[in-house]
């Protein structure tokens, strides 16, 4: 019997009966992260991060969910299960499962470079190991985060300069808080849609150290706004309310920006390079630091990047899951 198995509902441990991240109902779900396309309602149970916990309540309502910090194993049935930083967004983990000695590690989503508020990825040696690719092509790398967010601040001074307001789009749960964090220290007001704001709350109620914020409110905007940077979710930049606010530039940060023609086809002004997700060489370094001889490859680019993967020494193969959603996909 193999540690986990790849099956139409999800990834499933038959030691410990449970599920991790299953996108069909099932008794016992483990979660990776709160993002929508890992965490779906539905489950009888959940288990989660307190980070991801708290999350999941406010979108999925009054669900059955219990709780374990990173770091602590429980057992569960015939596994030793445990969860470990993922540096995707605050509070998303890792799965360590031990079956009798043997070990699996199911990463989620994951990226090594620190964002200063999700809990730094904590490399784990396992005998097989579960990546995402999201990005796995070597034209995906990375720019320096303080440089971006330089870029941020000037593009935002440039259309102060010619009467436009600022509006940065970004996922509500990681991307907008790790543009918060990046951007406070500018010196800029930072102005939030409500969809941005209520995650932050949560997350502060967390104790995750996100930078104080001004609630965005769109009936009675306050003068001050062109001096600021407005966050919002994609899905709300073409919103009339926020159009209403008066002349603007869009601005979207994404690992999709790296790709000409994305940010046309998206209809912002200005696309921004950044990440939650691991680029081309911290995917490879990820999976070297795993010591794993056995890798499946979840979302993303999975053809190119298992064949990669098994040209350099390793047995990879594709597993057909049903993630995608905030950046995972374009
Ligand atoms: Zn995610
Ligand atoms: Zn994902």
């Amino acid at each position: 019997m193999s540690i986990i198995e790849f099956t139409d509902r999800g990834i499933y441990c038959p030691a410990g009966d449970f599920y991790v991240d299953p996108w069909r109902p099932v008794a016992r779900a483990v979660i990776t992260h709160a993002h929508a396309d890992h965490a779906r309602f539905g489950h009888d149970a959940y288990l989660a991060t307190p980070i991801s916990a708290a999350v999941m309540r406010h979108r999925l309502g009054d669900i059955r969910i219990d709780t374990q910090p990173f770091g602590t194993p429980r057992q569960i049935g015939g596994a030793r299960v445990s969860f470990h930083p993922a540096g995707h967004v605050p509070g998303s983990a890792q799965i360590r499962i031990d079956v009798g000695g043997q070990i699996a590690v199911i990463s989620g989503d994951y990226k090594l470079e620190q964002d200063g508020l999700s809990q730094p990825f904590e490399p784990l040696r396992c005998h097989s190991f579960v990546s995402e690719c999201t990005f796995g092509l070597p034209a995906f790398r990375w720019p320096n985060a303080q440089d971006t967010f330089a870029a941020m601040a000037q593009w935002q001074a440039d259309n102060r300069t010619e009467g436009k307001l600022s509006i940065l789009t970004a996922y509500g749960l990681g991307k907008a808080q790790r543009l918060i964090q990046g951007l406070a220290p500018l010196g800029l007001p930072i102005f939030t849609h409500a969809a941005v704001e209520n995650t932050n709350e949560i997350l502060r109620n967390c104790g995750v150290d996100v930078p104080a914020t001004h609630r965005l409110d769109t009936r009675s905007p306050t003068d001050d706004l062109p001096a600021g940077i407005i966050i919002a979710p994609p899905a709300a930049a073409d919103s009339a309310a926020l159009r209403k606010l008066g002349p603007c530039r869009v601005g979207f940060a994404s690992g999709w920006m790296a790709l000409r023609g994305i940010r046309r086809r998206r209809g912002v002004d200005r696309g921004f390079v950044m990440s939650d997700h691991a680029d081309w060489p911290a995917l490879n370094t990820a999976i070297a630091a795993t010591g794993a001889q056995n890798v499946y490859v979840t979302h993303g680019y999975t053809e190119v990047f298992s064949k990669w993967l098994n040209d350099a020494g390793y047995n990879a193969s594709v597993v057909p899951t049903e993630f995608g959603g905030d950046e995972d996909t374009e």
